[in-house]
């Protein structure tokens, strides 16, 4: 059987209230019955001591019992006590509780450690079982005196039942409160065990929806105590947990468009060279000058096909973050000039000057000169593959306030305002025939975006149609 939380606290309440009775039970009976007791017996000495003033002042003879009775029942009466007088021996003068012809007969002195002590020491007490009154009393006695000698004992006793009674309405009190103790507990308990446990099945139910996949779902609990805390804890690591979701499902699908489009350009040149193939089979082959034009766009195409698949490498590694940058200061020249030189060749046989200008304060930039070359070689490319014979690309590194920015001009075609801000994403060209003639990827520019970014930098694009691109990018500037 499962017990619930709520009954668990209420029931802990209402033991902790127990043992808080049963401590103050035992406890206060025991003092009570201890400060009773005193106060009983300190009462029953007060007597004792009237009693002895009484039998001192005594003046007729020892034999005269009816007169020593009569002393002891007078005071037997008014003070509410079993009164007794003896002789030293122990022979009874007068008793308030024995009969007149018991009167003469001797203490079973013993049994009455009271009446013995009092001759020894002066004062004797006891609480013991009386076989005259059949139950247990409380004595006291003392010696009187005559003319300054001890004739003779007088003794008081008290039944303890007496004691008993005045403890009883004390112990009913006692009793009803410790009953409106346990139930106040109960009373209260009860509903604040619902306190805590209706915030944790709030939190329960939210939890579940939250496992059934509704991430949206908070537990509307608040607090500054645990329970709160255990409330915000949740939401918090719902909202995460929304968001990685988020961010999975936006990645998954960039990996399914990347797929698409990815197969959708593989399948261009593969078409072409399949085709070219195929005529060549078919019989092109034995016309020298027709198996030359398939044999070139043969090679084109798996160019084309070798530079998607080098893109698309780099942007699975860049992806997986396994393009490791090394971060130094280099030197800005050489790693232009390299660029330069690898295109020079290229430009020159378009008729197109490629030119070069660093200022003195942009000689060196903090960065990974393989990522570095990557980028400017990709823009110089683009702008040498897209602008007209006989026009010029210039490269300029100056220096700004917080870095260096790298810039390539041409007087080529531009760009539409309205493909500007799509020109840095994947596979997208502003003019695809054009692109595809000459041999583009769509990926190069993305690639360039995430290299900068990873380098801390910023990359974009000023344009204007038919008046030629910068395209430029900006690196943190050296600090030595
Ligand atoms: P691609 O391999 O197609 O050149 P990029 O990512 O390098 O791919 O460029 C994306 C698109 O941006 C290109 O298809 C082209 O339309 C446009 N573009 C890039 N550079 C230039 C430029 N210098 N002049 C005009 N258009 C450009």
């Amino acid at each position: 059987m499962r017990i619930g939380l709520r009954t668990r606290i209420t029931a802990l309440c209402l033991m902790v209230v127990l043992a808080a009775i049963a401590l103050c039970e035992v406890y206060l009976s025991d003092r009570l019955e201890r400060v009773l007791l005193e106060r009983m017996r300190a009462d029953l000495i007060v007597r004792l001591e009237l009693v002895e003033r009484e039998a001192s002042s005594v003046t007729e003879s020892m034999q005269q019992y009816a007169v020593w009775d009569q002393i002891a029942d007078d005071f037997a009466l008014r003070s509410m006590t079993w009164v007794t007088l003896a002789r030293t021996d122990g022979t009874v003068l007068g008793d308030s509780k024995l009969s007149d012809n018991q009167l003469g007969t001797k203490f079973d002195l013993p049994s009455a450690i009271e009446v013995e002590d009092a001759l020894a020491h002066g004062f004797g007490e006891s609480r013991r079982y009386s076989h005259l009154l059949e139950e247990n009393a409380l004595f006291v006695a003392v010696p009187f005196r005559m003319e300054d000698v001890v004739v003779g004992v007088a003794r008081v006793g008290i039944p303890t039942t007496q004691f008993k009674a005045a403890v009883e309405p004390i112990r009913r009190v006692l009793l009803v409160a410790w009953g409106l103790a346990l139930l106040a507990a109960l009373v209260l308990a009860w509903p604040a065990a619902h306190l805590i446990t209706g915030r944790l099945a709030r939190i329960t139910a939210a939890a579940r929806r939250m496992a059934k996949g509704q991430l949206q779902t908070r537990t509307e609990v608040a607090g500054g105590d645990e329970v709160g805390e255990l409330a915000r804890v949740l939401d918090s690591l719902a909202e995460a947990l929304g968001d990685t979701l988020g961010n999975l499902t936006k990645l998954e699908a960039s990996r399914r468009e990347l797929v698409a489009n990815a197969s959708h350009e593989l399948r261009t040149p593969l078409t072409a060279i399949c085709g070219a193939s195929e005529t060549l089979v078919a019989g092109a082959i034995d016309d020298p000058k027709a198996a030359r034009e398939f044999v070139v766009l043969i090679d084109d195409n798996a160019r084309r096909l070798r530079r998607l698949v080098d893109d698309l490498l780099d942007l699975s590694q860049l992806d997986a973050g396994r393009f490791p940058l090394r971060w130094e200061h280099v030197e800005t020249n050489p790693l232009v000039e390299s660029v330069m030189r690898t295109y020079r060749a290229r430009a020159e046989l378009r008729g197109i000057k490629l030119k070069c200008e660093i200022e003195a304060e942009a000689r060196t930039v903090y960065a990974d000169s393989r990522a570095f070359e990557h980028v400017l070689g990709n823009l110089v490319d683009n702008a040498v593959k897209y602008c007209a014979p006989g026009t010029d690309v210039e490269v300029h590194a100056v220096r700004v306030d917080d870095g260096i920015v790298f810039s390539v001009q041409d007087s080529g075609p531009g760009i539409e305002a309205h493909h500007l801000a799509s020109v840095f994403e994947r596979f997208y060209r502003a003019e695809t025939s054009r692109s595809r003639e000459t041999g583009g990827t769509g990926l190069g520019l993305a690639i360039a975006k995430q290299l900068i970014e990873a380098m801390g930098g910023q990359i974009g694009v000023t344009s204007e149609k038919d008046h030629g691109s910068r395209f430029w990018f900006s690196l943190p500037r050296t600090t030595s």
